[in-house]
């Protein structure tokens, strides 16, 4: 059965919520606009005042651990020298090594990083895997450099970073702009700044690395196909078939067109993308593969020819059961919340919405899976392939699959029972399970000295 009707709700009045934070903010729409780190803080509040988080815990959790910035110098195909700005944060370590991806974006700044980093120790405290949460990247615009010059960079950064990272304190993965063969140079890059003895016990510095140099089957689709299992299961609660569904999606790199391609095996139909160069929509559906194969040629969703080019705001206000994002953060503000038709955000992106846009998608009633819920499929493949590279296997596709699975769908019913325990929103919800997961090991550990 398809969802037929979609929210017509306008209002701005806000709705009674459980938190008084966040009917300040739904009562604010005008609230300076905060940094990305400031919204991470305002939700884990959220948290942290509903469960009666230990004051103490919350101190240490409201800032990370470590900030390493480093500034490197890289030589350019012309021969001229251009110094590049690189950023790691390790937010929190309780759980185990820091854990994270690298994103080379314009936006990278200290305070993107510092949110991404917190994010990915809710993640992995979440999903119950033995890590913790770190995120880094390099400012820069890398579609304006050759390939030769990217791996320049790339290395460049490893050797800055020196031991800042390392198999067993801080591993990094991919993120925007970054891919497997990027890995492969930081692999390559860290090993050879080893004792030659030591380099082969340490392939595990880096995960999503190509399969043929120590990656694992599955880690590419992993954070599309983690996303498509949690939205499977939503539907099966919510009594729906999954293959008269409609959806609409913003990004279209890794994780948004392996959801998009996964979903059409489930026979869901794509009716709209967004990514960087543009917008398009077909209502009889756009072929997620066919789209993918052109996004490698073109560069981008711009000029598909089976679809017809439509404008960001037209996405928004598409009528459809799931919107994806799947590209940047703060994409679902005070704006644009309000424009979606729609009956679930399913957040691939990390930080895709902001408060305003969050409790105004909970006054509407629309269902949202919480990116550090929704995108987890990546961070679980990657401990896969790290326990993989420990212990010198390769597990086959089905085994990764499984395993992903049940990890994921383990949180969503963690979640899930959160939620309705503390008759809270699901985001709060899962900053519950993941908060009261790191308190019980401090409480364990006590403070050093
Ligand atoms: P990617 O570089 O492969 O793709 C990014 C996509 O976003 C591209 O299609 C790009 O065109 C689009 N995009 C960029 N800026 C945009 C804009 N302003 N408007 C519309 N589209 C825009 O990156 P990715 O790995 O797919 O990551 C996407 C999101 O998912 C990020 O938030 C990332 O942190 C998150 N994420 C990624 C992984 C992973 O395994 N790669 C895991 C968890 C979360």
């Amino acid at each position: 059965m398809a969802l037929t009707s979609t929210p017509e709700v306008r209002t701005t009045k806000p709705a009674p919520v459980t938190a008084a934070r966040e009917s300040d903010a739904a009562a604010s729409p005008a609230r300076p606009r905060a940094s990305l780190f400031e919204n991470v803080i305002h939700q884990f509040n959220k948290a942290a005042d509903l469960m009666g988080l230990d004051a103490n815990i919350r101190k240490i959790l409201s800032k990370p651990q470590n900030e390493i910035s480093v500034n490197f110098p890289v030589k350019m195909d012309n021969g001229r020298v251009e110094v590049f700005t690189g950023y790691r944060v390790q937010h929190n370590s309780a759980l185990g090594p820091f854990k994270g991806g690298l994103r080379y974006h314009p936006s990278v700044d200290i305070d993107e990083v510092r949110a991404l980093a917190a994010w990915m120790t809710w993640k992995t405290a979440l999903t119950n895997i033995p890590f913790g949460g770190a995120k880094g990247g390099i400012q820069l615009e890398p579609w304006k450099y050759s390939p030769d010059e990217l791996q320049r960079i790339t290395r460049r950064f490893t050797y800055a970073l020196g031991e800042n990272i390392g198999p067993e304190y801080d591993i990094p993965a991919p993120d925007v702009n970054t891919n497997p063969q990027i890995m492969a140079w930081i692999l390559d890059t860290y090993l050879s700044t080893i004792p030659p003895h030591l380099r082969q016990g340490c392939t595990h510095v880096v995960t999503g690395k190509p399969v043929v140099s120590g990656g694992s089957l599955g880690r590419d689709k992993a954070t599309g196909q983690g996303i498509v299992f949690l939205i499977e299961q939503w539907a099966k609660d919510k009594g729906l078939t999954l293959s008269n569904l409609t959806y609409t999606i913003q990004g279209f790199g890794n994780v948004g067109s392996w959801a998009a391609r996964l979903l059409k095996q489930l026979g869901a139909r794509m009716i709209a993308v967004e990514d960087h160069t543009g917008a398009i929509a077909e209502a009889a559906g756009i072929d997620p593969d066919a789209l993918a194969d052109y996004v490698r040629i073109k560069g981008g969703v711009r000029g598909y020819e089976s679809a017809t080019a439509i404008d960001r705001v037209a996405l928004f206000r598409m009528k459809a059961d799931i919107f994806i994002p799947a590209a940047m953060e703060s994409q679902v503000t005070a704006a644009t919340a309000p424009m979606l038709e729609v009956h679930l955000v399913a957040e691939g992106a990390n930080g895709p919405t902001d408060p305003e846009g969050d409790a105004i998608l909970q006054q509407r009633g629309i269902d949202v899976l919480p990116d550090f819920l929704c995108n987890s499929g990546g961070v679980i493949v990657s401990y896969f392939e790290w326990l993989q590279n420990k212990r010198s296997e390769y597990w086959d596709l089905e085994e990764v699959d499984h395993k992903l699975r049940k990890k994921i769908l383990g949180a969503y019913r963690s979640v899930r029972e959160t939620a309705a325990e503390f008759k809270t929103d699901w985001r709060t919800a899962a900053y519950i399970v993941a908060l009261r997961h790191i308190a019980i090991v401090y409480n364990e550990r006590g403070i050093f000295p």
